[in-house]
């Protein structure tokens, strides 16, 4: 798919996992893109958890909802992705959410220095696939060209090493000959014990 960017992929390969009703969690709001395109998702009788630690980014994600109509099933949290145990409700933290997104990095446009934390994300990441209900998917898109970008994506990748092949299946996409640092798309699925 030569064409896709790797947001559009993420979105592609998530798109036919979450139905209406769903709960599901982005766990950096960003400019919001991704929140929206899971609030589209879920629909009006599903959820949507949004943390981000800057203000700024969940006012205009906000904004993006209400413009697209679909506020009304998203929970928008100032706080960071590693206190996400204080946020979902309890009866929802253990295999009950379908989807999880991270985009990793900084806020394009914004402070850079306001970006990811690898033992922070590596928390989250652990919580979330706990959270994560079978059959679901956790979608990470990880930037290597900046400080610290690289050693980010190389933990998640080792703590993917550590993780239960039975009943955890990771794969990732890279684009090819493009530019030095190419971003990359990790795709974590859940499935039933056999
Ligand atoms: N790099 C992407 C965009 C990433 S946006 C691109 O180029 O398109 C990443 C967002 O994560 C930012 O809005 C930032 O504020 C947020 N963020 C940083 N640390 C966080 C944390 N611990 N929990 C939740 N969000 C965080």
């Amino acid at each position: 798919m030569p064409d896709l960017t790797l947001t559009q992929l993420a979105h592609t390969i998530l798109e036919p996992i979450i139905l209406s009703g769903d709960t599901v969690v982005d766990a950096t709001v960003g400019n919001g893109h991704d929140t929206l395109f899971l609030a589209q998702n879920v629909e009006a009788n599903g959820k949507v958890y949004g943390f981000d630690i800057q203000q700024i980014a969940l006012d205009t994600c906000y904004q993006r909802l209400i413009n697209h109509n679909v506020a009304k099933q998203v929970s928008l949290f100032h706080a960071g992705h590693e206190t996400m145990p204080m946020f979902i409700p309890e009866d929802l933290q253990l295999e009950q959410i379908k989807a999880i997104m991270f985009n990793l990095g900084y806020l394009p446009g914004g402070d850079k220095q306001r970006r990811t934390q690898l033992s922070t994300t590596l928390n989250a990441l652990s919580f979330s696939l706990q959270a994560l209900s079978t059959e679901g998917v956790i979608s990470i898109l990880a930037y290597t060209g900046h400080s610290g970008g690289k050693e980010e994506c190389d933990s998640i990748k080792n703590w993917l090493d550590t993780l239960d092949n039975s009943t955890i299946q990771t794969t990732i996409h890279k684009p090819e000959n493009t530019i030095h640092s190419p971003p990359e798309l990790i795709i974590i699925r859940k499935s039933q014990h056999q």
